[in-house]
């Protein structure tokens, strides 16, 4: 079995905690890795690192940075299957969505070899006589990650290669479900050449986050996962004085409208309903049909669907959807089916109690189906994260909207049309942060910013594209008088140029 370490300074170090995790394949069932949940003194020893290596990297010059970050690219590339692999073993998705999600996140290694246009800053000449000024933007220091289990490779490089580029030192706290994609990325950047110290990863729970929120020596925090945490790790980590962006969770809804391409609408619903089972902060949740008509279409073409996917582990080709990630999810969404049946809606398609020949033990539910789904149940109001839509009848565009704006979560959106003034009203007035017209999916490109509203984004910055140099670094501005030799003596006034 796999015995998973800590990566500080360059090298793979063993915890002092006495206290480990244990990592799983989902398809199986079966343990393949231990990881150490570190303790606070790993932690601190590695923030040490990481500051100690901070001021040799923050002075380096842009383009010298820009190096090892180009090399990792080609690593990446070179190295996609293996990840792939890695990402598929132990969060249980296809080989082909684990490869796009390593791909998303070479899009952020590849926005961050340009970061440094992004660094010039601003100068005006002669803001005053002889006086000139500029801006420019500087590292934060050292920085930390802590990222969900869903996205083991694409999140922690929403993160890591953007700040590396701005100048920091970087430490990760990768999820403790599927730490052997992050490991693979940190040796890989390594061997691209990237000093040691300026990328480090710690595995922990709870402990070894609060005491990355608890550092001093800590500038930045980035946090992806659920709404709670979220919140937990903004309120404790500005309240140490940090800058924070912690995304949160999400539900999604998808308005069909009567005009739509419903071929197109159930197309869109099944990759973004029941793709990677659902476990995608982007994912659609819940389906919106407005009118009776269209509900009544939607559903007659999305059951038989739901009821044709092929559920499996990732090792079989065939398959369109994996396991969810642990036993203890898979019980928590068969539990939040029964609660959506007690209170009342339609479960059309029941993937409850799904059995695989072969894979008796793995964490597998067949794609789930709820109708006449109202906006008083909690598992209309609640996060479900599995493979599980709901359907919730519209009679308007108007209470559609107003499903969507009144919803705690504002992560993404989408709405299926034809008609130009209803997508131009949705894309100005709803209140979601990610809104997708015909695009079920509108998870922005890396040289754009990815962020919610509501309770799905605690703090002021988007993550990674521009948001993201904007949350990494801090400005600078100087005001230089040139030469130096006009003496007027002491001025009591206030500067200005009147
Ligand atoms: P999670 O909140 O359980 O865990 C996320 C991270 O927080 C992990 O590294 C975990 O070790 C750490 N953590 C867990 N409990 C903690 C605690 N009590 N104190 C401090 N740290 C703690 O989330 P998850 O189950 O790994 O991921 C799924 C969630 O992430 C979903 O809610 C999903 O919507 C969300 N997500 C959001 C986005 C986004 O961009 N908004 C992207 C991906 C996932």
């Amino acid at each position: 079995m796999l015995t998973i370490q800590n990566a500080i300074d360059g090298r793979k170090v063993t915890s002092a905690s006495t206290r480990t995790s244990a990592v799983f394949n989902p398809a199986t069932g079966e343990q393949i890795a231990t990881l150490p949940l570190s303790t606070r003194d790993d932690v601190n020893a590695a923030i040490a690192i990481a500051k100690a290596a901070s001021t040799a990297w923050g002075a380096t010059p842009p383009l010298k940075r820009i190096k090892p970050i180009f090399k990792f690219k080609e690593l990446l590339e070179a190295n996609a299957d293996k990840i792939a692999r890695a990402i598929s073993n132990e969060h249980g998705k296809t080989h082909a969505d684990a490869l796009g999600e390593l791909q998303r996140g070479i899009d952020v290694v590849d926005f961050a070899c340009g970061i440094p246009h992004l660094l010039k800053g601003e100068f005006s000449r002669n803001v005053g006589p002889d006086i000139d000024s500029w801006s420019d933007r500087q590292p934060l220091g050292v920085v930390a990650g802590i990222t969900p289990f869903n996205f083991p490779a694409m999140v922690p490089m929403w993160m890591f290669p953007v700040a590396i580029a701005c100048g920091n030192t970087f430490i990760l706290k990768p999820s403790e479900r599927d730490p052997s994609a992050p490991m693979l990325l940190w040796e890989l950047f390594q061997e691209a050449g990237l000093p040691p110290g300026v990328f480090n990863v710690v595995h922990g729970d709870k402990s070894a986050v609060d005491a990355i929120l608890d550092s001093p020596d800590i500038a930045a925090v980035s946090f992806v996962g659920s709404t709670p945490i979220a919140e937990y790790i903004y309120a404790r980590g500005t309240a140490a004085g940090k800058r924070v962006q912690a995304l949160g969770g999400a539900k999604n809804h998808m308005i069909v409208m009567p005009d739509a391409d419903m071929d197109q609408a159930v197309d869109a619903l099944m990759g973004a309903g029941y793709g990677s089972a659902g476990e995608r902060c982007m994912a659609i949740s819940v389906a919106v049909p407005v009118g009776e008509k269209t509900a009544d279409r939607l559903v007659e073409a999305l059951a038989p669907k739901v009821r044709a996917l092929k559920v499996g582990p990732a090792s079989d080709a065939q398959t369109e959807m994996g396991p969810v990630i642990t036993l203890e999810a898979k019980r928590r969404i068969s539990g939040l089916i029964d609660l959506g049946v007690a209170e009342g809606a339609d479960l059309v398609v029941d993937g409850r109690g799904l059995q695989l020949q072969g894979y008796e033990n793995g964490y597998f539910i067949g794609g789930s189906l709820f109708d006449r789904v109202t906006r008083d149940m909690a598992i209309y109001r609640q996060e479900i994260f599995g493979p599980v839509l709901s359907v919730v009848r519209a009679e308007s565009y108007d209470e559609a909207a107003d499903l969507i704006n009144t919803h705690e979560y504002g992560n993404g959106t989408a709405i299926f049309t034809r008609d130009g003034d209803a997508a131009r009203a949705f894309a100005d007035k709803i209140e979601v942060g990610m809104v997708g017209i015909n695009v079920p999916l509108p998870v922005p490109v890396a040289y754009h910013s990815f962020g919610g509203w509501k309770r799905s984004l605690f703090g002021d910055h988007a993550i990674y594209g521009p948001e993201g140099v904007r949350f990494y670094t801090r400005i600078k501005t100087v005001t230089a008088r040139w030469p130096t030799g006009i003496r007027k003596g002491a001025e009591f006034n206030f500067p200005s140029l009147k």
